[in-house]
C-alpha cells in the first residue's frame, strides 16, 4: 500500500487559459524513474480527490514540477487551477509508468512523440543522462493545436543547452521539433501525418525511420492509435516492464 505526502507549491505559471504548471517541494524518500507519473491531487470535502499526473521534474531535482489541463468541469483540475504558492498538494510516494528507458532495447535513434500534456515525461527523459549514453540522437516531438501551448519551448531551447550538468548532451544530441495544427507556424501537422508523410525526417535531417530506432509515445487516444498502426505496420514491438521493445505508449489521459 503505497503512502501519500503532503507537499507545499513553490510556484506557478499559467501558459494558457487551459494548460498551467506548478512546481512543489518534494520528500526526499520520494523516488522515481525518469517518464514515469504518480498520482497527486488535493483534499476535497474531507477526502482526496486524486488523479495520475506525469512528472516533469527529473528524478534528480530537489523540487517536483507537473504540467496540467485546466479542464473546466474536470473535479480536479476545475479546483487545481486556483492553486497558489504555499497551498498544499497531496503527492503519491510511488511513481510507475511504462514510459522508462529499460523497457525500450538498445537503438540508435530515439523518438519522443508526445500531444498536449503528453509532453510532460518526456521533460524528465531530456535531462537524463542515460538517454543520451544510450542512443546517438534524441528527437523530441511535440504537437498542439496553437503555438502558445507549446510549452517549455523556451526551456527546452535557450535553458537547458546551457545547464551545468546535462548541457552538452543536449546541444550535442537533442533535437526538438515542436509542431502545430490549428495557426500558422515554422512546422505545421499532426505528428502521425509528418511521420508516414517522411516530412519530419526531411525537416530534422535524420534518415527515414528504420528497425533501429526506437520510440515513446505519449498522447491523445488518436495518436496512440494512429502510431501503433504504423509502428506494427513495419514490425515493431511493443515494449513493458517484462519484456523491452523498439516502442512505449503511455496515454496522457483517459477520454469518460
Ligand atoms: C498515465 C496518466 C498520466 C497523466 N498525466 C497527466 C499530466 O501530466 N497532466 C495532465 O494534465 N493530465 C494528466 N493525466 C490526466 C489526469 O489524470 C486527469 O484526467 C486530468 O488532470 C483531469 O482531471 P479532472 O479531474 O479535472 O478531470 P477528469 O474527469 O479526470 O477528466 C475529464 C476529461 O478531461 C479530458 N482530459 C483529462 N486530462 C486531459 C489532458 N491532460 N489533456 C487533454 N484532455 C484531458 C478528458 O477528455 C477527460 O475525459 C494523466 C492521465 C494518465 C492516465
Amino acid at each position: 500500500m503505497s503512502h501519500f505526502d503532503e507537499e507545499r507549491v513553490l510556484s506557478v505559471h499559467h501558459w494558457t487559459e487551459t494548460l498551467f504548471s506548478f512546481k512543489t517541494t518534494r520528500n526526499p524518500s520520494f523516488r522515481f524513474q525518469n517518464g514515469q507519473f504518480t498520482m497527486i491531487g488535493i483534499e476535497c470535502s474531507g477526502r482526496p480527490l486524486l488523479r495520475a499526473y506525469s512528472l516533469v521534474s527529473a528524478n534528480y531535482d530537489e523540487d517536483l514540477e507537473f504540467l496540467s489541463i485546466k479542464f473546466p468541469d474536470g473535479p480536479l483540475t476545475s479546483r487545481l487551477q486556483h492553486l497558489k504558492e504555499g497551498d498544499p498538494i497531496i503527492v503519491s510516494g510511488k511513481a510507475t509508468g511504462t514510459l522508462v528507458l529499460d523497457n525500450l532495447l538498445p537503438g540508435r535513434h530515439l523518438y519522443l512523440l508526445g500531444t498536449g500534456t503528453g509532453l510532460a515525461p518526456f521533460m524528465s527523459i531530456i535531462r537524463d543522462p542515460d538517454t543520451y549514453d544510450r542512443f546517438e540522437h534524441v528527437v523530441l516531438v511535440h504537437g498542439c493545436r496553437q503555438t502558445s501551448e507549446l510549452a517549455y519551448g523556451e526551456r527546452i531551447t535557450a535553458v537547458l543547452p546551457t545547464d551545468e550538468f546535462i548541457g552538452e548532451s543536449i546541444r550535442e544530441k537533442l533535437i526538438y521539433y515542436p509542431t502545430v495544427t490549428r495557426e500558422p507556424f515554422r512546422n505545421r501537422g499532426r505528428v502521425t501525418d509528418l511521420i508516414a508523410s517522411n516530412k519530419l525526417f526531411e525537416d530534422i535531417g535524420l534518415p527515414r525511420m528504420d528497425a533501429s530506432d526506437r520510440f515513446m509515445i505519449c498522447g491523445n487516444p488518436e495518436l496512440l492509435r494512429d502510431m501503433r498502426v504504423i509502428l506494427e505496420a513495419e514490425g515493431y514491438a511493443e515494449g513493458n516492464h517484462c519484456e523491452p521493445g523498439s516502442y512505449v505508449v503511455e496515454k496522457a489521459f483517459v477520454e469518460k
